[in-house]
């Protein structure tokens, strides 16, 4: 049996992985990872790589060699188009930087097929958007967001330096929830370290940043009392918070609001919601909702086709909420990390010519870090008994330890623990900030 899986970030990794373990290493069944990329990096971990406090090359995951070594095989390749009646999909022509032909355009079979392939940022249409601001989908995107602050840093240096200004750099952030309000607190973090690190005349007060959220309050994932420290502890750093603010047009300067009134930016990073990526709404026909997700029954397979499953930002999977409406299991690590348990159970159950689990999402809480300067959290399950608000070490604690589960899911507990203990090391060895 043949199981393809696309798509090797933060739930299809950990599934292929599993399964790799599981059935590949027994020859039970042969399994495929697809990515479009070379490396996985865990996709919360972006806003740091944004603004340096991360190096992504330090921390990714190689997949040919972590296939190896878990008992799948690894291939490049972007998914462009499925033929299900023939069990194929498509996967395009891959060209390098140079625009020379790698590979051309394949097909890959497979009996069983998952589909991880996550999500994009949501423009919504707005003009000039596309085109204007940056995005935090990957982690080139992320990359070129930090080399452009390096450089406008640099710039601000050298004119500070000539006297020849008083201005500031100016970053907006569209987008208060998690990545917004976190990637803000970097921002100040990242200021700091290029003062110690030699840009010696930038100072605080050439920062700054401006965070735009268009409903009534930051976080809205997370309590009231929990949104209002966080806007608090921003406001204290110098992050200039504008809630109930809706962007209708950006250009290559700043961008306009409802009200008409103006942000001048030199850099605009959108971080205002999620979409699955376009071509799923029109993917052989197969159902989808709003947000593009594909839509699966109980068991993560496709509610048209029994022989494919989704998970995590691009499976479609309803819920009841509390007053009875439709509500959807929100795009978030731990979703992708649930769904891949279940998936990997389930076809496992297939296997064994078992019948299938269903899925039930548990929310286990949220976490926000705000850099080195502030932690906050609502934790549930488990030891906190129906929900605990966190805050301090203790938040940044069980931040952290969500990346750790994640790589521990990966890596088991031997190598995590070994990995954990050389980013105590590289800590203490390496510079804080990523400078180039
Ligand atoms: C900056 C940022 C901060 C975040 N912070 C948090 C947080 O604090 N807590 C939280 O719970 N969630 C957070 N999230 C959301 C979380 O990262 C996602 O919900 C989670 O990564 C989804 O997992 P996934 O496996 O569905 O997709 P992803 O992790 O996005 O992985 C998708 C994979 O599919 C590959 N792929 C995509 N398209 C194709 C294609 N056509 N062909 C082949 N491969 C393809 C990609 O290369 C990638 O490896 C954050 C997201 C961002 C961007």
């Amino acid at each position: 049996m043949k199981i393809v899986i696309v798509g090797g970030g933060a739930g299809g990794l950990e599934l292929a992985t599993s399964l790799g373990k599981k059935l590949g290493r027994k020859g039970t069944a042969e399994i495929l990872l697809l990515d479009r990329h070379h490396t996985h990096i865990w996709k919360p971990l972006l806003h740091e790589v944004a603004s340096g406090s991360l190096d992504a090359e330090a921390d990714a995951v190689g997949y040919r060699a972590h296939a190896h070594y878990n008992g799948f095989s690894f291939k490049l390749g972007t998914l462009c188009g499925i033929d299900r009646e023939k069990k194929v999909i498509k996967l395009a022509a891959l060209t390098d930087d140079e625009h020379e032909e790698v590979l051309p355009q394949r097909e890959e079979s497979y009996d069983y097929l998952v589909l991880a392939i996550g999500s994009i940022s949501n423009d919504f249409g707005i003009e000039g958007v596309a085109d204007h601001c940056i995005f935090l989908d990957s982690v080139s995107q992320a990359k070129s967001f930090q080399s452009r602050l390096v450089n406008q840093f640099i710039r601000l240096n050298r004119d500070l330096a000539n006297s020849q200004t008083d201005r500031k750099l100016h970053v907006v952030i569209v987008g208060g929830g998690a990545t917004g309000v976190e990637l803000s607190a970097e921002l100040f973090k990242a200021r700091q370290w290029f003062s110690t690190y030699g840009l010696r005349h930038v100072k605080a007060e050439h920062l700054a940043v401006s965070l735009i959220e268009a409903g009534p309050r930051l976080l809205p994932a997370l309590s009231e009392r929990i949104s209002s420290a966080a806007r608090l502890e921003l406001e204290k750093l110098g992050v200039s918070v504008n809630i109930s603010t809706a962007v209708v047009r950006a250009d290559k300067t700043g961008l306009f609001t409802k009200n008409e009134e103006r942000f001048d930016a030199d850099l605009i990073v959108w971080a205002a919601g999620v979409k699955a990526p376009d071509f799923l709404s029109n993917f052989d026909g197969l159902e989808t909702n709003r947000a593009n997700q594909l839509l699966v029954d109980s068991t993560l397979r496709l509610r048209e086709d029994k022989s494919i499953f989704a998970l995590g930002d691009c499976a479609g999977f309803s819920m009841t909420g509390p007053d009875g409406e439709e509500t959807w299991v929100p795009p978030r690590a731990q979703s992708a990390h649930q769904m891949a348990s279940l998936v990997a159970k389930n076809i496992r159950h297939i296997v064994a010519s078992e019948p299938l689990d269903d899925f039930k999402y548990s929310d286990y809480g949220s976490l926000v870090s705000l850099s080195d300067f502030a932690a906050f959290g609502r934790l549930m399950g488990g030891l906190s008994m129906g929900g605990l608000n966190v805050e301090g070490r203790i938040a940044r604690l069980a931040y952290v330890s969500l990346y750790r589960m994640h790589q521990f899911a990966i890596y088991g507990w031997f190598r995590t623990m070994l990995v954990t203990l050389s980013d105590k090391i590289n800590h203490f060895i390496r510079p804080r900030l990523k400078l180039h």
